[in-house]
């Protein structure tokens, strides 16, 4: 998922559905338009010396560079194992096989924590155009949707461009498929429209909702992801479809063809199953008990190889340490990396973290979450309840990382997996990359190998080493004033 676009872009909501048009989803400035303009406060002098750890730097950056370890491991992973929904034999044979590859790399404390997680299947599905022209069409079920009666549900598509649409129609959808075709304006404001459809279609009696994919662009490609249900409204099935197939199902209904379709999906919940959170760390020389913490999430969906999403986040933060033990880097504290399991339909990996962690929540100085694509890195994003002193240091700490232009500290950080610690006072931050093509193949078959650039993939790498390593290793503390 892409937590920090959602976080911060949920406050303009109203404001940019209001603005939602086929015109303005090809405009690139609508992304501009919906950034909110907060002016930033003024920063204190930072107190941290980064002199000191300009020698580390360039070292951790050119090992990193000339190191074709991340890019092998997230080939072995994607390639030998493949996507890994939570509930799957993928997910589980990953976990076993990140334990045996952690402890043969010598890393510290390797260990599994296990996670009960939530089993949704897929099944068998399929989406088609009965009358006026039979044909098959594209689609791909919404993670947690309930399925259809064996014989599938078979019934006239009404097409709305947004929930105001919607409720302008109200009874009219009674007993039909309701169409989302909302043009992407950023994954946080469209993304409503997946997790929010299915019950809001309901609450007017549609039989089934299908939704525009969450991108900006479309090669047939259908978008999966997690939807949920309104506990007041009954539950429906819902599926993704392709740009191309909501455009054609629009012209369609403008038209007045009154399309039939046929929607089959034998999706459903299993009991749940057991996971784990894999963890591993480099032991601090002086302060083991504080912790710099490092991850992303093991799991994906069901389609593809889950590379960009989230397997290359997992690989940055495992090699993050193992590059730095290489190195004989030992930083003073402790930097664990945990490779979560159940992001994506549960978020239990993140919350079990936290729980199972409870008593030194207070130990973490900072958590860092790499889960918007391993894509060339930018620098990190910063949760908007950073103390400024904290932000500050941070931002000079970045500046290690200028020569490879990945020294930018953003607005609006953090991430799923460690929102329970952030909620708790931990400073969050994200990996921050160049997003343009992420939502391209966001939870589609597309998130392949192929798509991960493995230069890339090593400035990723590079970028949170240095980052994780220096504050890891400062002589007081990130949180340290006017020294
Ligand atoms: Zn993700």
């Amino acid at each position: 998922m892409r937590y920090s676009k959602l976080v911060a872009l949920i406050a303009t909501l109203i404001f940019s559905i209001a603005l939602t048009s086929r015109a303005q989803a090809q405009n690139p400035t609508a992304q501009a338009l919906a950034s909110p303009a907060a002016t930033p406060a003024p920063l204190p002098p930072p107190t941290v010396k980064i002199d000191g750890y300009r020698a580390a730097a360039a070292r951790i950056i050119g090992a990193a560079l000339t190191s074709d370890r991340a890019y092998a491991r997230l080939a072995h992973l994607t390639d030998h194992t493949g996507n890994r929904l939570s509930g799957s034999t993928n997910l589980e044979r990953a976990i076993e096989w990140a334990l045996t590859e952690m402890k043969r790399d010598g890393l510290d404390n390797v260990r599994a924590e296990k996670v009960m997680v939530p089993h949704w299947v897929r099944g068998e599905e399929s989406l088609e155009m009965m009358t006026p022209v039979p044909r098959k069409l594209q689609m791909l079920g919404l993670g947690n949707s309930v399925g259809t009666p064996p014989e599938g549900i078979s019934a006239e598509a009404i097409v709305v461009h947004n929930f105001a649409e919607l409720d302008r129609l109200g009874e009219q959808v009674r007993g039909k498929i309701v169409v989302y075709n909302a043009p992407f304006v950023n994954y946080g404001v469209t993304v409503s429209y997946r997790l929010q459809g299915a019950s809001r279609a309901a609450h007017y009696g549609a039989v089934a909702a299908l939704v525009r994919s969450i991108t900006p662009v479309s090669l047939q490609t259908p978008h999966t992801g997690a939807m949920s249900y309104d506990p007041n409204q009954p539950k429906i099935p819902t599926a993704a479809i392709t740009i191309e197939v909501a455009e054609f199902l629009q012209r369609m209904n403008d038209r007045g063809d009154h399309p039939r379709l046929r929607l089959k999906m034998e999706a459903k919940f299993l009991p749940d199953a057991e996971s784990a959170n894999v963890i591993a760390e480099l032991r601090g020389s002086e302060r083991p008990d504080e912790i710099v913490l490092i991850g992303g999430h093991f799991d994906s969906w069901d389609v593809g190889q889950g590379a960009h999403d989230d397997g290359g986040g997992c690989i940055v933060a495992w090699e993050t340490i193992r590059l730095l033990k290489e190195l004989g880097l030992k930083p003073r504290r402790t930097i664990r990396a945990v490779l979560y399991t159940n992001e994506e339909n549960g978020t239990r990996g993140g919350n079990a973290y936290h729980d199972a962690h409870r008593a030194e929540i207070a130990k973490h100085i900072l958590a860092i979450e790499s889960d918007s694509g391993v894509y060339r890195p930018e620098g990190f994003g910063l949760a908007a309840t950073t103390p400024l002193q904290v932000r500050s240091n941070l931002q000079e700490i970045a500046k290690l990382l200028a020569g490879i232009a990945a020294d930018n500290i953003a607005e609006n950080g953090g991430g799923s997996d460690i929102g329970p610690l952030m909620r708790d006072g931990v400073v969050g931050a994200s990996l921050d990359v160049d997003g343009t093509h992420y939502f391209d193949i966001h939870h589609t078959q597309a998130d392949t190998l192929d798509k991960v650039n493995p230069r890339e993939l090593a400035l990723c790498v590079a970028t949170m080493a240095v980052m994780a390593y220096t504050v890891a290793d400062l002589p007081v503390s990130l949180a340290a004033e006017g020294r």
